[in-house]
């Protein structure tokens, strides 16, 4: 439960760490629409609440990953909006000087980002 790194932010391609008590990281969970972000702390205040047991409590566990999900999955869906290399772990292309493809290609997809890349020769 408790530890000073907190817990890999689970949203796809993101390497930081989330807080403890934190779902994601900082710059994730400030992405997260406002309903879903809410949702999320209702949900998660009965998951742990000590108060309800059973089938109560169940449910409410089954209610937080629903919402923990719904906003894991907004914030992906945002990114991926606003990706523009398909294979970068940030979304980003990243010219790579040293690629056997050329020294104006994505290292990660293999995009031509040569601004004359219509011009040859
Ligand atoms: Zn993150
Ligand atoms: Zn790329």
């Amino acid at each position: 439960m408790s530890g000073a790194t907190g817990k890999l932010c689970p949203v796809k391609g993101c390497t930081a760490h989330a807080k403890p008590n934190q779902l994601m990281c900082w710059p994730h969970w400030r992405r997260v629409p406002k309903p879903l972000n809410r949702a999320v702390f209702d949900t998660y205040a009965d998951a742990r609440g000590r108060e309800l047991g059973g089938e109560a409590r169940i449910d409410a566990i089954r209610r937080y990953r629903e919402a923990r999900d719904a906003a894991i999955a907004a914030v992906e869906a945002k990114e991926a909006e606003e990706r523009e290399c398909p294979s970068s772990p940030d979304g980003k292309h990243q010219i790579d000087t040293s690629m056997e493809s050329g020294p104006h290609h994505c290292f990660h997809c293999e995009a031509n980002m040569r601004p004359d890349a219509r011009v040859r020769g």
